[in-house]
């Protein structure tokens, strides 16, 4: 990515290639161009000092071939309707990637969560329902959690949609709390689908977790969740970063004691790492983030946020593999650096794809009224993205590209073929006779 590019048309510069392997047509690569629409909305809350503030919110929806649009809604300062555009076209290749019967969506609101209360933020997520009532719809657009919002959060917005259409409208929304008609295992479905990507890969290759490293970028609930569940399953987590500090040990570290910590002190630099039992006890040092980002490991987990990996830091690079749990987080100038290193990359369109599954089983469960054991979930979390990881694995061997290149064919062959259903430019020209 340039200084100067927008971040969709960094994103869409990794198509025209994938678009000539795959000789699609004008029809396609005209639709796939740009989103269908985006919405933009001042969402007006009234603060706890009585002051009225304006907050501006964006709701897209890239492509809806496939079925409704499916993307979560982002709470961060940095938020801006490129960024919405560009995770909701990531969200249409990811929805592909894994044969959902979904397209892409995604929204956002440009507040720093952590300066509003808790009421404050209420107001906000119930304005957010109010402002895209009209575009949002469980056959129509479903949101889901993303950086900075919860389950309660969820449960605020589908409260909201409810109240507004006067009746229960429980698919509105994924990522729900279980009581309001959440799904078991949606909370860790992200991490725990990383994780089974990073397992297929390394049964592959024959690797065994016992003998790899990993550092984690990004100890948010994509990032520990993961990272809780690949120390039990063996693999050594040296290092974990948050936005305000970043520790190491050789020795490899709990992820679940410095969950806990973290939000007692409800803040990462208050657990830091290293000022608290936790860290002490288990010889934990402080790091910084670019040396976390450069650690000699078998495998850097980027789960934070996009941009992690640019042009300016690829060079420091020192891990193996790369697994991307966060949306974008390699440029697509550093991406072929990465390639031309023959350094692994996981694509976030394949690998984080687990949140995206459990929350579809979550809209299946909201609409038939059957609801499922932790077990069911994880096990078709588990069958739905192995089976479309090893597909996605196989084709990168048999066509000789990467695991990116391989994942975006297998979603565009997809979504080009749903599009082309409805009649392409050489259907209509044949004659009908
Ligand atoms: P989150 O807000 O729970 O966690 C994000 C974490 O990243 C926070 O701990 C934050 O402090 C940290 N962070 C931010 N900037 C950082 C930096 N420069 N260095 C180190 N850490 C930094 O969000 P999340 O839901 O875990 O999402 C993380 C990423 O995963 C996002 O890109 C999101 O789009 C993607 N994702 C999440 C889900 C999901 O179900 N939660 C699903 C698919 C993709």
């Amino acid at each position: 990515m340039t200084k100067n590019s927008s971040l969709l048309s960094d994103a869409q510069s990794r198509m025209s290639d994938i678009f000539d392997r795959l000789d699609i047509g004008d029809d396609v690569r005209q639709q796939l161009q740009q989103p269908n629409h985006i919405h933009q909305a001042a969402i007006p809350v009234r603060m706890d000092d009585g002051q009225l503030r304006i907050f501006n919110g964006w709701r897209a929806l890239y492509d809806q071939s496939r079925g409704p649009g499916k993307g979560g809604i982002r709470f961060h300062a940095s938020v801006n309707e490129d960024e919405v555009a560009t995770l909701s076209f990531w969200m249409m290749l990811k929805c592909a990637v894994v044969d959902l019967p979904l397209g892409g969506a995604k929204g956002g609101v440009q507040v720093d969560p952590k300066t509003l209360s808790r009421l404050e933020l209420e107001r906000l997520s119930r304005g957010y329902i109010r402002a895209f009532y009209d575009v949002i719809g469980p056959d129509r657009d479903i949101p889901a959690p993303d950086v900075n919002t919860n389950e309660i959060v969820m449960g605020w917005m589908a409260n909201e949609y409810s109240e507004i259409s006067r009746k229960q409208v429980r698919g509105i929304i994924t990522g729900k709390p279980v009581g309001m008609g959440g799904s078991a295992g949606r909370t860790a479905a992200t991490g725990q689908g990383a994780l089974h990507v990073l397992d297929a890969w390394a049964k592959r290759e024959n690797k065994e977790p016992k003998n790899m490293t990993v550092a984690v970028q990004g100890f948010g609930n994509a990032g520990y969740h993961f990272a809780r569940l690949a120390k039990e399953a063996g693999y050594r987590i040296v290092a974990v970063s948050d936005s305000q500090a970043a520790i190491y040990t050789e020795q490899g570290l709990d992820p679940e004691p410095i969950w806990r910590e973290k939000h007692k002190s409800r803040e990462l630099k208050g657990m830091v790492y290293c000022e608290s039992s936790v860290c002490t006890d288990n010889d934990i040092q402080q790091i910084s983030h670019e040396e976390l980002l450069g650690l000699d490991v078998d495998v850097l987990v980027l789960a934070a946020l996009e941009n992690a990996i640019t042009e300016d830091n690829v060079d420091q690079v020192s891990a193996g593999t790369i697994l991307e749990i966060a949306n974008g987080p390699v440029t697509s100038a550093a991406d072929e650096a990465l390639s031309k290193r023959k350094i692994t990359v996981l694509p976030d369109v394949l690998a984080n794809a687990g949140g995206v599954i459990v929350s579809y089983l979550e809209w299946i469960q909201n609409r038939t009224g059957d609801y499922w054991s932790e077990n069911y979930v994880n096990e078709r979390l588990k069958e739905q993205i192995v089976g479309q990881a090893e597909r996605c694995f196989g084709r990168a061997k048999e066509e000789d590209v990467n695991y990116r290149v391989a994942a975006y064919l297998q979603s565009i062959e997809r979504i080009a073929t749903a599009i082309a259903s409805r009649g392409t430019q050489q259907y209509f020209n044949e004659d009908g006779s």
